[in-house]
């Protein structure tokens, strides 16, 4: 159970691509509870990731199926600018990413890598 001061500071780095879909999963989330706390949103293995602070429990069904809802929309939207994209494994990371952007990310990891 997280204290309430443990949900006090918040960390939120949204891909670019992804700005749109966290927005939207905010504003359904708010009208299931409007007192949440947004804990952190971050990507991780090419997935939204979305921290929220404790939920009442007779709320918190309906709340954690919007969030993975949104989670789960995350690996068809490209992180770096929001067009149709899927899960792609580049070197060691996972992102997911429209063909341009895979394109692109392919590339760069192949010169730095080089
Ligand atoms: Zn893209």
């Amino acid at each position: 159970m997280l204290e309430a001061h443990a949900v006090s500071h918040t960390n939120v780095e949204i891909p670019p691509g992804w700005r749109d879909l966290v927005a939207e999963c905010h504003k359904q989330l708010l009208q299931i509870y409007p007192e949440y706390k947004l804990s952190q949103v971050k990507e991780k293995f090419g997935g939204l990731r979305y921290y929220v602070g404790p939920i009442p429990k007779d709320l918190a069904t309906q709340f954690y199926a919007t969030v993975g809802e949104f989670e789960d929309k995350s690996y068809q939207i490209c992180q770096v600018c929001g067009e149709p994209g899927h899960l792609q494994l580049i070197g060691t990371w996972y992102y997911t990413l429209c063909q341009v952007h895979g394109d692109e990310t392919s590339e760069w990891r192949k010169n730095r890598w080089a």
